[in-house]
């Protein structure tokens, strides 16, 4: 695994200044915080800090204020719902470098915390300027980044500084970088992949990857159709991209030569109108779906069967749903697979590690991402993680 320094590296840090990045792009209505998640996962990097003395300088990014002062993406907005999460005063920073942050070192005592503000408010921000990086890293002593979920971007507080200063994997960062490790970098195998959602497009660099890598791939969702497509069974009006059948073939022979095995499914839900428990629901073999049927969920018997792959399986990767896991019945085969997944989690033989929006909510409603071994909340991060690419803001924490 390449090693990065986390704060067990760090030597007496009394009255040291830490330019931490965390993620507090946060989800708001109404000038209220409606999902505290990204908070609470920065609290032990922020606490340990501060709890050995350090001034701590959180930094982020909010919106899309495109490099020019936005005052309704100020971070100041978020100071009193992360005081609350971490049950300390919080000062605001109306700046990311210069004399007035100097100023606000100096009011805050060992162990303060303050935020700084909205990192895109300056143009350097994701054009990753050098000169930019040299004026907030002069501030500081050192650089902890504790955002794995912006780490896909190159951008002045992801990478920039992490040259600048000595720079450290922050304890969210070090535990999303490890479990990702079992996951696919260096895993116990056999190993499986779960890859559902709507459409193969949106997944494709994923997959290519994925078929090197792991022994059981399997497919659901509306990903799983085009891939049934492109083996000629005919999918009624289910969504499907009927376009990609050569790309999917491609992938499929890709499996076949790296001694990956594909699962798709053999039996399907399907109904002629998306809705609720629609009346004409009905399970059937792929091959009996009517041209005016759409396929929504995986089947019973399907899913019983990858409940027995992942049974032969030590290592479990998932990102999507295996239907349309909003409307009922349709999240019927995603549930029984994750509680399968969890059980099996809980019996100690397998690493489970998921990640994707609609993934995460898909567990959510099933009850068991607590009792995933991993449950990661990056989003583009995690996808870029999936694809194989180096993440720009966790190379630079390579020493
Ligand atoms: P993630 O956010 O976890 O990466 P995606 O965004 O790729 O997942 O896919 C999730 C979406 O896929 C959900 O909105 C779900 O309703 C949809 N979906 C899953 N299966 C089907 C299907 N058979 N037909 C249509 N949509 C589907
Ligand atoms: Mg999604």
């Amino acid at each position: 695994m390449p090693t990065f320094r986390t704060l067990d590296d760090l030597g007496d840090v009394t009255g040291k200044v830490a330019l931490v990045r965390v993620d507090f792009n946060l989800p708001m209505q109404d000038g209220a915080v409606t999902d505290d998640t990204r908070v609470r996962a920065a609290v032990p990097t922020i606490l340990e800090l501060a709890d050995k003395g350090a001034k701590v300088l959180l930094l982020a990014h909010f919106g899309r204020p495109k490099g020019e002062r936005v005052s309704t993406q100020s971070l100041s907005m978020v100071v009193n719902p992360v005081s609350a999460v971490l049950g300390r005063e919080v000062m605001f920073v109306p700046e990311i470098a210069g004399d007035v942050v100097k100023q606000s070192i100096g009011i805050l005592g060992n162990g303060g915390i303050a935020i700084l503000e909205n990192s895109r408010f300056w143009k350097g921000e994701e054009k990753n300027d050098p000169e930019l990086a040299k004026a907030v890293a002069a501030n500081a002593d050192f650089y902890v980044n504790d955002a794995f979920s912006a780490a896909h971007r190159a951008h002045m507080t992801t990478e920039g500084l992490a040259h600048l200063l000595p720079a450290y994997a922050g304890r969210s960062m070090q535990a999303e970088l490890e479990a990702l490790e079992k996951a696919l970098g260096n895993p116990v195998r056999p190993v499986a992949a779960v890859v559902g959602g709507a459409k193969v497009s949106s997944k494709l660099d994923v997959l290519t990857h994925l078929v090197t890598q792991v022994d059981h791939l399997i497919i659901g969702g509306g990903m799983a159709n085009t891939f049934l497509a492109a083996n000629d069974v005919d999918v009624g009006k289910s969504l499907c991209e009927h376009d990609l059948a050569d790309t999917v073939r491609g992938i499929l022979a890709a499996a076949d030569s790296s001694g990956c095995t594909v699962h798709l499914p053999y039996d399907v839900v399907v109904s002629k109108e998306f809705a609720a428990n629609p009346p004409s629901l009905r399970t059937c073999n792929v091959h009996e779906v009517a041209a005016d049927e759409m396929i929504l969920d995986v089947g019973p018997q399907a899913t019983e069967a990858l409940a027995d792959v992942l049974k032969t399986c030590r290592t479990l990767v998932w990102n999507g749903p295996l239907g349309a896991f909003e409307t009922e019945p349709f999240d019927t085969a995603t549930v029984a697979l994750a509680r399968t997944a969890a059980a099996l989690t809980k019996e100690g033989s397998l690493v489970s590690v998921a990640g994707g929006g609609d993934t995460v909510a898909a567990l959510n409603h099933a009850g068991v991402a607590g009792d995933f071994s991993y449950v990661s909340t990056a989003g583009g991060a995690f996808l870029e993680w999936m694809e194989g690419k180096e993440l720009p803001g966790v190379a630079a924490l390579q020493i």
